[in-house]
C-alpha cells in the first residue's frame, strides 16, 4: 500500500503522477487509462479520437513534457464576423497514433528507463575491461539518470558526473581506469 492514493487516470492524474515522483496508487473505474483523452479502433475505420481533438500550445516546456507528438499541420478555419477565415492561431498538438497516447505516455514506467540508462552509462566503460569500474559506473549511471529525471537539465547531471569524477580520482579509485589502458600510475 503507497502513501498516496489517485481516483481516475486522465490527463491530470497522468500529469500530478508525472510530476509527484512518489511510487502512487491508481484506483480507475473504466478499462484504461485516459479518461475524456480516449482513442478508439473500429474495424474498417481505422483509429479515432473519441475525447480530446488536440491540445493548442506553443509552449516548448509543454511539448517537451509531452514527449511524443506531433504539430497536426490542418488547414484550419474559424468564423470571425460572419466570415470563413484561416485559423492562424496556436499551434495545435496531436499523437499521430491516436491522443490516449499523450496521457498513457505520461505513465511509463521512469524505473525502467532508469534502468536503462544506468545499464548503457556503465556499458559504454567496458573499454576498461574492469567488473569494479562496471559495477561503479552502473550505480553512478542509476544516481545520474534518476537526478535526471528529477530535474531535466543536462548540465546539472553533466557537473555531477565531473564530481563524481573527480571523487573518483581524489579516492585512488581512479586507477582502476587507468590500468586497463596500460596508464598505470607510478
Ligand atoms: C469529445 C471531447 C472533445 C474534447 N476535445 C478537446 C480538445 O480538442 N482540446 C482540449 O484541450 N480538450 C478537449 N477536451 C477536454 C479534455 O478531454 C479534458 O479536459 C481532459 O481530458 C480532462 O482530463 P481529466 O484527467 O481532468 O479528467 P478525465 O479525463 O475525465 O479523467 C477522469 C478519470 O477518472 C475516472 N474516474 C471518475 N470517477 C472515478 C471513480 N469514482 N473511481 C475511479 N475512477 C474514476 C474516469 O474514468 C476517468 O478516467 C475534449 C473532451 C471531450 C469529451
Amino acid at each position: 500500500m503507497k502513501d498516496i492514493a489517485i481516483i481516475g487516470t486522465g490527463f491530470s492524474a497522468a500529469t500530478i503522477g508525472y510530476f509527484l515522483k512518489n511510487d502512487l496508487d491508481f484506483y480507475e473505474k473504466s478499462r484504461g487509462v485516459g479518461g475524456r483523452c480516449s482513442t478508439r479502433r473500429v474495424d474498417n475505420v481505422g483509429l479515432f479520437d473519441h475525447g480530446l481533438q488536440y491540445i493548442k500550445s506553443e509552449n516548448n516546456e509543454f511539448k517537451k513534457f509531452l514527449g511524443d507528438h506531433t504539430v497536426w499541420q490542418g488547414n484550419f478555419k474559424v468564423f470571425q464576423n460572419d466570415q470563413l477565415k484561416d485559423d492562424l492561431n496556436k499551434e495545435r498538438i496531436i499523437n499521430e497514433n491516436g491522443n490516449n497516447l499523450l496521457v498513457k505516455n505520461l505513465f511509463k514506467n521512469k524505473k525502467v528507463l532508469i534502468f536503462v540508462n544506468a545499464f548503457l552509462f556503465s556499458f559504454a566503460h567496458i573499454i576498461y575491461l574492469n567488473p569494479i569500474v562496471i559495477f561503479f559506473t552502473f550505480i553512478g549511471g542509476l544516481i545520474m539518470a534518476e537526478s535526471y529525471s528529477k530535474h531535466n537539465s543536462l548540465i546539472k547531471v553533466s557537473i555531477e558526473h565531473g564530481l563524481y569524477g573527480d571523487i573518483v580520482f581524489t579516492s585512488g579509485l581512479g586507477a582502476y581506469f587507468y590500468h586497463a589502458q596500460g596508464l598505470t600510475i607510478g
